[in-house]
């Protein structure tokens, strides 16, 4: 089942390139993080979202299964009208594409394992564009290492949940794209260049299960040959990443990447309990740049510990940190209701904690950015 196609299908007898309504091009469809449409109207690139009602915290519109909205960075009122004509052309097409796609999984030739927690599973395409400066590659869907203030997971599960997949824990199942490599020789061959980033959207590149299946690596691999107009970042919360230190090293423009939210370890150990230790990533992180890799670090969102401590600790092995605020608590109730941390919950200590942060880093010398890339990989291509 390509749930991309699906929800294309959603707005009826329209392809990518083609207009919903006059003035309205439709550009693609995204079940990376969760449900997505990107319209082009206006001459403004504007995101649509479809959550089910009963997730939906904001919408503009709605039909009798989805919640409509527009995302950030689109004007209020072509948001509004754009989510009005989405949702007009979702409720002449949402019973029969639902219906379809429950029998489509139902008659499925092998029926997945609910309890299996390692699904192999093949992509027709593996690069999704993120923007005018990248595209997002998701060697896998879901992640072992199971943070629980991870964004991914309640769109992963409206993603699962629409595959009739059962509802299981965050941290407890992943998807492994074994044709990854592949799809991306394909993509690179067909689209036009920008950065690629490997990141923690839908799952980390390194978890364990990259040891044994090596899609990451394959992906590496595949871009070696690809040239310097697709520069690769990566980030991670593995150690396993080392392996990969003289590929990476290898490759022109290629950025690797630590997400360090803190320096404290039990801190850490509260609220990633799977990730390595906060010394391990910094040894990393030194391997890494030893080998000759461009080295980044991310602190999102931000925990407590010694600020001092941190930035001298990344000071000196990397080349630019990328800060920003915890958006949401997602399943990590229980982590930020501890009377301990319960104060870095709040957005008024989230933010003064970033600005100590950023003033911290930029005395030290370092690069601070925000964003989806460094400011090394933001050039047009
Ligand atoms: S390592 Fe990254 S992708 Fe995995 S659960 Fe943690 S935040 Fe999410």
């Amino acid at each position: 089942v390509d749930l991309a196609d699906r929800l294309l299908e959603l707005l009826g007898p329209v392809s990518p390139g083609g207009e919903l309504v006059p003035g309205v091009r439709v550009v693609r469809a995204s079940t990376e993080l969760g449900l997505r449409l990107t319209f082009e109207a206006k001459g403004q690139l504007a995101h649509v979202e479809l959550t089910p009602i009963d997730e939906a915290k904001h919408f503009a519109a709605r039909t009798e299964r989805f919640a409509i909205a527009f995302l950030n960075g689109v004007e209020q009122a072509l948001g509004k009208a754009l989510c009005d004509v989405v949702a007009a052309a979702v409720r002449r097409n949402e019973a029969a594409v639902l219906d379809a796609l429950v029998a489509e999984a139902a008659s499925a030739p092998t029926q997945p394992d609910p309890k299996l927690k390692i699904r192999s599973v093949t992509v027709k395409r593996i690069l999704e564009r993120a923007g005018p400066t990248h595209y997002t590659l998701s060697p896998y869907v879901g992640c072992l290492i199971g943070c629980r203030f991870c964004y991914a997971q309640s769109r992963v599960a409206l993603v699962r949940r629409l595959e009739r997949l059962p509802a299981v824990p965050w941290g407890s199942y992943v998807d492994v794209r074994v044709n990854a490599a592949e799809a991306l020789r394909a993509d690179l061959a067909a689209l036009p260049p920008a950065a690629i980033k490997f990141c923690p959207i839908v799952s980390d590149p390194y978890q364990a299960v990259e040891q044994r299946e090596g899609i990451t690596r394959a992906c590496l691999e595949v871009l070696a040959g690809a040239g310097p107009q697709w520069p690769a970042l990566v980030l991670t919360r593995s150690t396993l990443i080392e392996r990969d230190a003289e590929l990476l090293a290898s490759l022109p423009g290629a950025h690797a990447g630590m997400s360090i939210p803190t320096s404290d370890e039990d801190v850490a150990r509260h609220f990633e309990p799977r990730a390595a230790a906060i010394s391990e990533r910094l040894r990393t992180l030194d391997r890494l740049k030893a080998a000759g890799v461009t080295t980044f670090a991310v602190v999102q969102p931000m925990l407590p510990g010694d600020v001092t401590a941190l930035a001298d600790a990344l000071a000196t092995r990397v080349s630019s940190v990328s800060l920003d605020v915890l958006h949401s608590l997602e399943g990590a109730q229980a982590e930020f209701g501890d009377p301990r941390f319960a104060h870095a919950r709040e957005p008024q200590w989230q933010r003064e904690r970033l600005e100590r942060l950023a003033d911290a880093l930029t005395a030290r010398g370092v690069a601070v950015w925000s964003g989806e890339l460094p400011p090394a990989l933001t050039a047009p291509r």
